[in-house]
């Protein structure tokens, strides 16, 4: 299965395609290591990732730090082995940290901001935080695209994905503090609550959480954050 990762050339960036080395990633996933059926549940994620959301990657993460090259902060990667994208840097999996775990980082589908006037007229001004894009485009307008973390749980698929925002999410203009909070659906450390007891199935892969339920999430973000207090009053 192959994953792509954008590489700078002599004559700009270029996306280059490896085969993405899943019994590595499985040295850094409990869940999959517990028994044979967890194998078969990773290719069967990855491959599903590969075709819908070509551009996420996977990765290693320490709670909610994405792990970065030691020599050039480059983006790790699973490609024969953990290397990095940029100065292909090994790193052997038993030197990480016992909290080290591979998971999914890309950027959710760009989000229309122009209705959000209060968040627009401020990152105009200030821009967007780090990870995060803001721009504009012809027929959306002006739009945001926001990264997230998507991990898996050591008793996954018992236990739903466990999906995070970068820190800088929270430096959004107007949004909520970082903390659990049941008005905001958040549990702490940038964790999205993302199913109520009982709602999670665990037939569902990670792809289709960050793009349903991650995704609603947050958009029901912005809008709190823009000044609309019942934004999470629905369930999605
Ligand atoms: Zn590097």
């Amino acid at each position: 299965m192959k994953q792509f990762v954008p590489k700078q050339g002599p004559s700009g960036t270029k996306l280059e395609g490896f085969d993405l080395d899943l019994e590595t990633a499985a040295e850094l996933l409990p869940f999959v290591r517990k028994g044979p059926k967890g194998m078969r549940r990773l290719e069967e994620e990855a491959e599903d990732m590969a075709k819908h959301q070509p551009r996420w990657l996977l990765t290693v993460s320490s709670g909610r730090t994405r792990l970065a090259c030691p020599k050039c902060k480059g983006m790790l990667i699973f490609e024969q082995g953990l290397r990095c994208s940029a100065c292909s840097t090994q790193l052997p999996t038993h030197r990480l940290s016992t909290h080290a775990r591979a998971c999914w980082f890309g950027l959710l589908p760009p989000i229309g901001i122009s209705g959000l006037s209060k968040i627009d007229r401020a990152l105009s001004t200030n821009g967007a935080p780090a990870g995060h894009v803001a721009a504009q485009h012809a027929e959306l307008g002006r739009f945001l695209l926001v990264p997230l973390l998507a991990g898996y749980p050591s008793d996954y698929p018992k236990s739903p994905p466990q999906i995070r925002y970068l820190p800088g999410f929270f430096e959004l203009p107007f949004m909520p503090p970082d903390k659990a909070s049941h008005r905001v659906h958040l549990y702490g450390q940038g964790v999205l609550c993302l199913f109520a007891s009982g709602q999670w199935n665990r037939k569902d892969f990670i792809r289709q959480v960050i793009e349903q339920r991650a995704y609603a999430h947050v958009i029901k973000m912005l809008n709190f954050a823009n000044g609309k207090r019942r934004a999470f009053a629905k369930v999605s």
